[in-house]
């Protein structure tokens, strides 16, 4: 039985999580979980797995007013509270379903603490990459991603000898704009850019799929989990989300992973830690999902992926400056105060304007990112 902590619950990654737990009560026991404000979803929560005794909640009035109506509960709030949260609640595995750069503390403290982590939080992995990658050395931590395109490459992966792979071929949907040109960018509204075609998504991570950054993200985080280099993973347009991503061998050889878009598979993975469930999904066939479109990336469409790997190229603080930056500039165009093509501008001014450091510890880290959103909320204006 594995006792479980779920960061994030109410989120997209969040919900089909509970599912997934809930499909395997005889392996994983939910103990705690957290979300952000959308307390009025605690009492399904609550009542759906009446083992958890821990919970954490953003602002502090809604932890005093739901001390009142869950005395027996162990209630925290805000980024300190998730950490005192992770330190306190018995539990063998986080599933860190958080957005954002506040999932990187949480994620050094659960590898920290050697928790299994189950990471969907790919920001820790962009900014905290290496970071994360020597607790994971030192410690008896370990790391499954959640995300359905290294879910793919991991499974992909496992059927090989790693000596014969040549490169991985990442798979990208092009999201919501992918039949627009640049010039036709530059009045998209927030309503358009949130219709993503094939996944259903949090608002943040759709953005993120408009502008591509998601995939820059992804080759970064490629590199993080499977040593790599961005320089053998190459985007791969691909309409119908179907195709997860691919892996070339030496000989040329592609072996791909197919099936529905649908993110519990990627979750039930990494929560059974590799183990593949024995329960053939019914009709699925190859046929089912034809006909496959595939077309070759264009980096001068988005530019954001080019961004994101010279910035992962350069390496030091600057992911951190760059998902900064990132989010920053997301949140102000979903608040219709950026144009939709300013996203990737403030992201690049501040990869150009912000200090650069070698070998930041953790704390720089934290920094850099306060130090970035400053910035670009004072270069945006309003
Ligand atoms: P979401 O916005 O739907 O959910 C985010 C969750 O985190 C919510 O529970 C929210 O309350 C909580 N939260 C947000 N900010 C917080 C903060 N500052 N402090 C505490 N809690 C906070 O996001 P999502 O789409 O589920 O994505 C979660 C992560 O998974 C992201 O990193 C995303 O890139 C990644 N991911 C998502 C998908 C997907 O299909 N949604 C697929 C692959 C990877
Ligand atoms: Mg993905």
């Amino acid at each position: 039985m594995r006792k479980v902590l779920l960061l994030g619950a109410s989120g997209s990654i969040g919900t089909q999580s509970l599912d997934i737990i809930e499909r395997h009560k005889d392996r994983f026991l939910l103990t705690g979980f957290s979300l952000g404000q959308r307390v009025q979803y605690v009492p399904e929560v609550l009542r759906r797995f009446p083992s958890v005794h821990y919970l954490c909640v953003s602002n502090a009035s809604d932890a005093e007013n739901l001390r009142k109506t869950y005395p027996n509960l162990e209630i925290y709030h805000g980024d300190e509270g998730l950490v005192s949260t992770i330190e306190r609640c018995p539990c063998d595995m986080v599933i860190n379903a958080l957005v954002g750069f506040a999932g990187l503390v949480p994620s050094v403290t659960s590898l920290r603490l050697n928790k299994i982590l189950c990471l969907a939080n790919k920001e820790s992995l962009v900014v905290g990459g290496s970071i994360i990658n020597g607790l994971l050395a030192s410690g008896k931590g370990k790391l499954w991603p959640i995300d359905s395109e290294h879910v793919a490459i991991a499974k992909l992966l496992s059927c090989i000898k790693r000596e014969n792979l040549s490169r991985i071929l990442i798979t990208a949907s092009g999201g919501s704009f992918r039949n627009k040109s640049r010039e036709e960018l530059s009045h998209v509204t927030r309503e358009d850019a949130l219709a993503h075609p094939t996944w259903s998504m949090g608002a943040k991570i759709t953005i993120d799929s408009a502008t591509m950054m998601n995939k820059g993200f992804e080759i970064i985080e490629a590199d993080v989990l499977f040593g790599i280099g961005v320089d053998r993973v190459t985007p791969l347009m691909h309409d119908e989300s179907y195709v997860h991503s691919l892996i070339e061998l030496k000989d040329g050889t592609l072996l791909a992973d197919v099936s529905k878009p649908d993110m519990h598979g990627p979750i039930e993975y990494a929560l059974m830690e590799g183990e593949v469930p024995f329960e053939p999904v019914k009709g699925q066939c190859l046929e089912d999902f034809a006909p496959y479109h595939f077309h070759a990336f264009n980096p001068d469409r988005y530019p954001a992926v080019p961004l994101a790997l010279s910035s992962h190229k350069k390496g030091g603080n600057s992911n951190a400056i760059l998902n900064a930056s990132n989010e920053i500039a997301v949140y102000a165009f979903l608040e219709k105060r950026l144009p939709f093509l300013q996203i990737e501008e403030e992201v690049r001014y501040a990869l150009n304007t912000l200090p650069w450091m070698e070998n930041p510890t953790l704390e720089d880290l934290i920094r850099t990112d306060a130090l970035t959103r400053d910035a670009v909320k004072r270069h945006i204006g309003g």
